[in-house]
């Protein structure tokens, strides 16, 4: 499919029809691979050219009026504003499809497939940023493997890992000291993937890299015998977005800019 897809995008440097790109985002992020019901592809139909674009992790109010006031024809998100269930247009949900809908914005949220893409994937930005190596897919999901796990080319001590993970995100971590004190082994799941401590145990990692604590899996860490460091839901997941946005400025030309606005969760 991908092959024929570039013979039909527009000449013109710098822009794209919307449609085209639509299908070239679903088709390079994989959208129908993976049983997210989180509505993966174009959620809201805006310009039909698109020029610029916007990326940011969440769909919220403010980050569809950012994306508004900066030109963009595209706004490029992690979680977008459907998650398989009915929702009634009414309350924020409408004031979010007014806002994108008056501005003539498209919204494109790649959820699932942006954690588990090998490229551009929240996981591989991540294990690429650490230099792991020989890395392998982990991270169960529905029985598709989203994360990434591999060595770290030299051993360290967890608190200079944690040091690292906060120089990459530029946030606190909260770690979990129930492994070794050495990391060498490390599994990655960004986001909620706190559920994967016991699959990292089995897979013999000594510590598990992930977005968001959750109180249910506080024992898992030292029961499991796995160091857990929680570098934030929102912190890991800027990777994909960003990293998305950039392909398509290499591949069509589109200038794009980062609506980074952070949760602290
Ligand atoms: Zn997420």
């Amino acid at each position: 499919m991908s092959s024929e897809i570039p013979s039909r995008i527009p000449a013109t440097p710098g822009e794209i029809d919307r449609d085209e790109l639509v299908l070239w985002l679903n088709d390079f992020l994989r959208v129908e691979h993976y049983p997210d019901p989180s509505l993966n592809g174009l959620q809201i139909e805006g310009t039909p050219v698109i020029r610029r674009v916007a990326a940011s992790v969440d769909t919220s109010l403010k980050s569809l009026q950012a994306a508004a006031d900066s030109g963009a024809d595209l706004l490029l998100v992690h979680h977008g504003l459907f998650w398989g269930e009915p929702l009634a247009v009414t309350g924020p949900h409408q004031r979010r499809l007014r806002t994108a809908l008056m501005a003539d914005l498209n919204l494109y949220a790649a959820h699932i497939p942006l954690d588990a893409h090998p490229e551009v994937g929240n996981n591989a930005m991540m294990a690429r940023a650490l230099s792991l190596e020989q890395t392998q897919p982990f991270g169960d999901w529905m029985g598709h493997k989203i994360g990434v796990a591999g060595h770290l080319p030299f051993a360290q001590s967890l608190q200079d890992f944690a040091d690292r993970i906060q120089k990459l995100t530029g946030e606190i971590c909260l770690v979990h000291g129930g492994g070794q004190p050495e990391v060498r082994r490390v599994g990655i799941t960004s986001g909620s993937g706190a559920g994967a401590i016991a699959e990292a145990a089995a897979l013999g990692l000594d510590t598990l890299l992930t977005g968001e604590p959750e109180h249910k899996h506080f024992h898992d860490s030292f029961e499991y015998g796995v160091n857990v460091v929680f570098a934030g839901h929102y912190e890991t997941e800027v990777f994909g977005v960003r990293a998305l946005a950039a392909r398509l400025e290499e591949e069509f030309g589109l200038p794009w800019q980062f609506i980074h606005q952070p949760t602290g969760l």
